[in-house]
């Protein structure tokens, strides 16, 4: 049970985040001259749907009541986008910022859709497969009459993966009395899911870091990198940029994390980190470890023997601070803040969770010179990919994992050429050069 103190600091974060998501779009809107009344309509919701879930637990019987929400945020480019989460900190204000961040990201990726978001203030880790499941079709029923695929696409997000998905579109079908796939996305490939879904995100994400790289003249190879996270978003983003030539040297997971080192160097007994003193994990070897002991802290697999001895454990706050040339924070929200924000010490920073760095934290760290990939840009390739399951979805026609791959790498670098491109010309950071972008091209598509 939380305590009101924990209550009141989750609605704090919650409430930053939606202030900041607020500020970036009317600081952007209020430079391009735009209308009060403009303005605004960008920045309300269209519709917030809140609920609450009765839930039976296994055994006693007991009653549990948990909040949810769907928030449509804004609709001018095409139906509501955005994936639910599963979280004991989720609450509205923060569904209502990430439904803000949707509609932006649909934007800056140039693809048909508005924002949306949904969220469940519940741990799933407490429930049984049983309860996850009558959660998943009760969540649906609530918002049954509200979606549908022109009018809401619901997707994953976190704690939530395809057999959430399986769950809540067979419930909505029962709802509607027929097929019915292109109301979400994110579903298995038996059902209508895409191929290179799952992987979508962090493979979007390395495909921007790439991009960007390029457009700075620095080489791939021997860079190093540390990601936070290591769910969905993290473990792919880690993979991939290893397959790519990076070198991951860290990843973390909610109970810490790994850290490779150099036997040889003189860091093994210090805190005194330099990258010199760096090797790349076998990503693929640490999540089999994670799946073999269930943790991820120093744990290691060399020869078939997974070892929680193999890598040097670090908390969270110290993966943040590593002396590495990129810095992938790819779990939740706020994470690199004023608090910790004089300990960062990597030249980029790529957002792949949603809205990573706070405010404060952002301007500090732009200050500096630190480049940050925002989360818009950064992480759009997920809802790409869902875009193309919807696509074929309503096509009735499948592409190869080859072709989707391909598909989304076309669209993440036009969506990184357009915000290169303003920032060059406008002399300013990413972040607002997206809202830039993203905000013409909702406002062209609104009926005043
Ligand atoms: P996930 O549930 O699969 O993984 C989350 C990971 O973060 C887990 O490894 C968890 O242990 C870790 N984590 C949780 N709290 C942490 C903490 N305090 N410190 C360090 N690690 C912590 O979720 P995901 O789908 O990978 O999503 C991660 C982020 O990416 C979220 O912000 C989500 O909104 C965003 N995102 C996800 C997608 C997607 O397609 N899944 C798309 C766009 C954005």
């Amino acid at each position: 049970m939380l305590t009101t103190f924990q209550l009141m600091l989750m609605e704090n974060q919650g409430k930053k985040m939606l202030e900041w998501a607020k500020n970036l779009i009317r600081k952007t809107a209020e430079k391009m001259g735009l209308k009060e009344e403009v303005i605004e309509r960008l920045i309300e919701p269209e519709m917030v749907l809140e609920f609450s879930i009765p839930l039976k637990l296994e055994g006693g019987r007991r009653l549990k009541i948990v909040k949810g929400w769907r928030v449509q945020h804004n609709s001018a480019l095409g139906p509501y986008k955005g994936g639910i989460r599963f979280h004991p900190q989720t609450t509205k204000e923060e569904v209502m910022a990430l439904a803000t961040l949707m509609t932006i990201k649909c934007a800056v990726a140039g693809l048909p859709y508005g924002g949306g978001k949904g969220g469940v203030a519940i741990d799933p880790k407490t429930l049984s497969e049983f309860e996850l499941e009558q959660l998943s079709r009760k969540y649906v029923k609530k918002i049954a009459y509200f979606i549908g695929e022109d009018i809401d696409i619901p997707a994953p997000d976190v704690n939530t993966n395809s057999q959430v998905m399986a769950w809540m579109i067979d419930e909505y079908q029962k709802i509607k009395g027929k097929k019915s796939p292109g109301t979400f996305t994110g579903k298995p490939v038996s059902m209508g899911g895409s191929l290179g879904r799952t992987e979508a995100t962090g493979r979007g994400g390395v495909i921007i870091l790439k991009a960007l790289l390029e457009k700075l003249k620095i080489k791939t190879s021997q860079l190093t990198i540390a990601v936070q996270g290591f769910g969905n978003v993290g473990y792919y983003f880690a993979k991939i940029a290893a397959e790519e030539g990076f070198k991951v040297v860290a990843v973390s997971d909610s109970k810490g994390g790994i850290l490779k080192l150099n036997p040889k160097s003189e860091a093994r007994n210090s805190k005194q980190y330099q990258t010199s003193y760096f090797l790349p994990l076998n990503i693929p070897l640490v999540m089999e470890c994670k799946k073999q002991k269930g943790t991820l802290a120093g744990c290691y697999c060399v020869a078939g023997v997974c070892d929680i001895e193999g890598g040097r454990t670090i908390t969270n706050e110290e993966l943040l601070a590593l002396p590495v040339d990129i810095l992938v924070p790819a779990a939740l929200e706020n994470v690199i803040n004023e608090e910790n924000m004089k300990n960062i010490k990597a030249k980029i920073i790529v957002e792949m969770a949603n809205g990573p760095v706070t405010e404060e934290a952002y301007e500090h760290l732009t200050k500096k010179g630190v480049i940050i990939v925002p989360d818009v840009l950064a992480n759009a390739g997920g809802v790409t990919v869902s875009y193309l399951e919807w696509v074929q979805n309503k096509a009735g026609y499948y592409w190869s994992e080859e072709e989707v791959n391909e598909k989304l790498k076309v669209i993440m670098k036009r969506a990184f050429e357009v915000i290169w491109k303003k920032s060059v010309e406008k002399k300013i950071p990413l972040k607002q050069a997206a809202f830039e972008v993203a905000i013409e091209r909702i406002v062209e598509a609104m009926v005043i």
